[in-house]
């Protein structure tokens, strides 16, 4: 690293902290010519594909956008919010894997439809009607029976 004060390129790291989440590390580094100390921070650099909508655009892959579904069916519902960043970080994480250059945002919603029925039945309910566009009602009641008999089959009551 060059020094931010004296320019100089001999520096050494006097500490370093992974952050909370485990995504990046925070280093404190020594100027070995002034003794200047500054910090830097070490990321992963994840390739991640674009997101090919319904109508052909293509998007990058927006973490916040993806975010803001999820929060928006989840309001008022009993789901961490450390759990989402986790989530968030498991779609990164996978979509770096895929190896792809591109991939539909069909993907993305059935990734987060996964999650969503794991944690909260009526927050994937209301994310589904949104993302699925439910045809009819009989659609949607179909959707919260199957719901329904999975819990049943969960707790064990016939
Ligand atoms: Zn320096």
């Amino acid at each position: 690293m060059r020094c931010p004060r004296c320019g100089d390129e001999a520096d050494k790291v006097v500490d370093s902290r992974l952050l909370p989440g485990g995504d990046a590390i925070r280093r404190r580094r020594a100027c070995e010519a002034c003794g200047h100390r500054y910090t830097t921070y070490e990321r992963i650099e994840l390739q991640l594909p674009l997101i090919v909508k319904k109508q052909g655009q293509r998007e990058e892959f927006g973490r916040e956008k993806l975010r803001g579904g999820i929060v928006k069916a989840m309001h008022r519902r009993p789901i961490p919010a450390d759990t989402v960043d986790e989530f968030l970080r498991s779609v990164e994480t996978r979509l770096a894997e895929l190896g792809e250059r591109e991939v539909p945002s069909t993907l993305l919603g059935d990734m987060v439809m996964e999650f969503l029925r794991k944690q909260d039945h009526i927050a994937y309910v209301r994310f589904a009607s949104v993302y699925r566009e439910f045809r009819d009602i009989t659609e949607l009641l179909d959707e919260v029976r199957q719901l329904a008999d999975d819990e049943s089959a969960a707790s064990g009551t016939p």
